[in-house]
C-alpha cells in the first residue's frame, strides 16, 4: 500500500486540507473506490474502513492482480461543515452546490482531440483515450474554487480506471445501485452480493454525478466515433449502501467482503471467494421511479419500510396537519420497491419523502434531485 496525498487548492489562510488516495497492487486493470463524497453519508467510510484493512492483507498475500485505489473520505470539505451540532455535508456551504454534481463531462473535454486518431482496435482506443482523459484533466486552467480541486483530483484517480465504485447511503434506505443501461449485466454479481433491493438504470440523470460522468463519457465517445470500436471503458456506480444510520460493524464489514467478492469476479482479486448468489433483483429505468412528496406541510407517519414492496394504490406515508385537520395519505403511483425514504418527519413543499422504483417509465427531464 502507499498513500498519496494531495494537497486542496483554495485554502482558507492558516488552513489546508488533504484529499488523500491509498494504492494498493500493481498492473493493468485497475478498480476506484471512493466513500462519502456526501460528506454525511458515513456507511461508506467505515466499508472503507474494513476495505483498506482487507486490502493491506490481500496485497501481503499476493492476491492483488491489478490497482485497487481506496479514498475513504473523498470530501474533507464537506466533513467539516458542521452546523450548530448537525453535519452538512451534501451541499458546499461557499457555494450551495452539491458535492456530486456538474463533475467534468469528459467526453466534451477530450472529444475533439480524438478526431483523426482512433484505430480499429479497441485496446489501443481504450488506452489512447485513458491517456487523453488524464493530459486534458492534468492541463486544465487553475482550479477556481477548492469544490472544483476537490472534484478534479477525484475524478482524475477513477477515470483510467475498469471499475468504479462511488459508496453512497440515502437518508433510509435498502441497499440499491445506479448505473447506465449498458453496464447493468455486469453489474448483476455486485447487487446480488450487496442483496441490493433495486437498481436505477439511466444514460443520463442530469446532474453530470461521479459515477455518471465516469462511465457515459465512453458511451457518447462510442455514439461520437461510431465508425470506431470504442469500448464502455469504465463500469461505474453509486452504490447506496443503505441508510444513514447503517455503519454497524457487521453489516458494513459483510458489504466490504461482498465488495471483495465482485472485486474477485472482476478478475482484480486471486483466491477462493463465495460465488455471487444467484438470486438479484431486477433492474429498473429510473425514469420509472416515483419520488412520492406531500401534498400539504404537516408531520409524517410512514406506513411501509424501506425495502417493501408495493403495489400502485398502496399507502407509503400519511402526513397530518394538527392545526387544521388535514389528513392526507400519500399512496404509490408504480409498481415496485420502495428503495428510500426521507429521515425527517416533516412535510415540506416539494421535498421527496418516499421513493419507489417502478418498471414504467413516469418521469421526465433531470432524473436526479438535489
Ligand atoms: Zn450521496
Amino acid at each position: 500500500m502507499h498513500r498519496i496525498d494531495h494537497q486542496l487548492p483554495w485554502n482558507c489562510l492558516g488552513t489546508q486540507r488533504t484529499l488523500t488516495v491509498f494504492s494498493f497492487g500493481a498492473g493493468e486493470r485497475k478498480a476506484y473506490i471512493q466513500a462519502s463524497l456526501h460528506a454525511d453519508e458515513l456507511p461508506g467510510m467505515r466499508v472503507a474502513v474494513a476495505l483498506k484493512r482487507r486490502l493491506r492483507e490481500l496485497e501481503q498475500a499476493g492476491q492483488l492482480l491489478g490497482v485497487i485505489e481506496l479514498v475513504p473520505v473523498a470530501n474533507p470539505v464537506g466533513l467539516a461543515q458542521m452546523f450548530q451540532g448537525t453535519q452538512q455535508g451534501r451541499f458546499e456551504f461557499a457555494s450551495g452546490k452539491n458535492f456530486n454534481r456538474d463533475f467534468v463531462r469528459l467526453d466534451r473535454l477530450i472529444g475533439d482531440q480524438l478526431e483523426g486518431q482512433l484505430q480499429q482496435d479497441a485496446t489501443v482506443n481504450l488506452q489512447l483515450i485513458r491517456q487523453k482523459m488524464r493530459v486534458a484533466l492534468d492541463t486544465l486552467p487553475p482550479a477556481g474554487s477548492e469544490l472544483q480541486g476537490l472534484q478534479r483530483l477525484l475524478l482524475r484517480h477513477a477515470c483510467d480506471a475498469d471499475v468504479v465504485l462511488d459508496l453512497h447511503c440515502d437518508f433510509e434506505a435498502a441497499v440499491h445501485l445506479y448505473s447506465i443501461p449498458q453496464h447493468w449485466p455486469a453489474w448483476q454479481a455486485l447487487a446480488a452480493r450487496m442483496q441490493a433491493a433495486a437498481v436505477l438504470l439511466a444514460e443520463d440523470s442530469g446532474g453530470g454525478s461521479f459515477d455518471e460522468v465516469c462511465s457515459a463519457a465512453w458511451l457518447n465517445l462510442a455514439r461520437r466515433f461510431a465508425d470506431y470500436p470504442v469500448p464502455l471503458g469504465c463500469m461505474a456506480t453509486a452504490l447506496e449502501l443503505g441508510g444513514m444510520a447503517d455503519t454497524d460493524a457487521e453489516r458494513t464489514e459483510a458489504q466490504a467482503e461482498a465488495i471483495l467478492g465482485f472485486l474477485a469476479d472482476c478478475g482484480l482479486l486471486a483466491g477462493n471467494w463465495p460465488p455471487a448468489p444467484v438470486d438479484c433483483c431486477a433492474a429498473t429505468p429510473f425514469d420509472g421511479a416515483q419520488y412520492a412528496v406531500a401534498p400539504h406541510a404537516g408531520v409524517v407517519s410512514f406506513v411501509r419500510a424501506a425495502g417493501a414492496r408495493v403495489e400502485p394504490g398502496d399507502p407509503l406515508f400519511e402526513v397530518y396537519d394538527p392545526l387544521d385537520d388535514r389528513h392526507s395519505v400519500v399512496r404509490a403511483e408504480t409498481a415496485g420497491v420502495i428503495y428510500a425514504r426521507e429521515r425527517l418527519r416533516f412535510a415540506q413543499p416539494g421535498l421527496w419523502l418516499a421513493k419507489v422504483a417502478g418498471a414504467t417509465p413516469i418521469r421526465q427531464g433531470r432524473l436526479l434531485s438535489d
